[in-house]
């Protein structure tokens, strides 16, 4: 892995435990944004076992986002108009669990990839950040910094902003509905 593959997201100086290998050094080697996170490719020295992980902040916006799709589609797909019965039941906790399954992997593999301890910066790494903090890409801060918050609390921010856009949007019906008798859009 060249130093021109290390990209400038915050690094991960965490070390981990090799599964294959039992190696208790196993380091971050690059890191890349992808949809809703940032993941990091873990190499061990030893035995040269590769292992992707997410970043915390992202399982936790999979997990409310897939938690929030199992809420609304169960009433999109089946409707439950007569009450939730058995099999309405029994299949909205497949959905659950289909959806929330990235989340679950992720956090599972991370399980088999213990963290052991840190490790200090490397000359390369310490040029990388010094490019880091100059940087204007807002898209890329903005998933970098999801990197450093708790999969606990992205999963309520998630929630929040879902919360405050439904609160929104019903504000608008309700001024729309009382002073503009249902006119305002036409
Ligand atoms: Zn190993």
């Amino acid at each position: 892995m060249s130093t021109k593959d290390q990209n400038n997201y915050r690094t991960d100086l965490t070390t981990r435990k090799c599964r294959k290998c039992g190696n208790v050094q196993m380091t971050c080697q690059s890191r890349r944004v992808d949809f809703l996170s940032v993941k990091s490719l873990f190499v061990c020295p030893n035995c040269e076992a590769e292992v992707t992980l997410h970043s915390g902040g992202a399982k936790g916006v999979h997990f409310a986002i897939g938690m929030l799709a199992a809420g609304f589609l169960p009433f999109i797909l089946w409707g439950s108009r007569g009450g939730y019965t058995g099999i309405v039941i029994l299949k909205t906790l497949g959905l659950i669990a289909f959806l929330t399954s990235p989340f679950l992997w992720a956090t599972l593999i991370a399980q088999l990839y213990p963290i052991t301890g840190t490790r200090s910066k490397t000359v390369q790494e310490e040029a990388a950040a010094q490019i880091d903090s100059t940087t204007d890409d807002l898209l890329k801060k903005g998933i970098a910094s999801m990197d450093k918050l708790s999969p606990f609390r992205t999963f309520w921010a998630v929630l929040f902003f879902v919360a405050l856009f439904l609160g929104v949007a019903s504000l608008i019906g309700w001024i729309n509905f009382t002073f503009f008798d249902d006119q305002l859009f036409g």
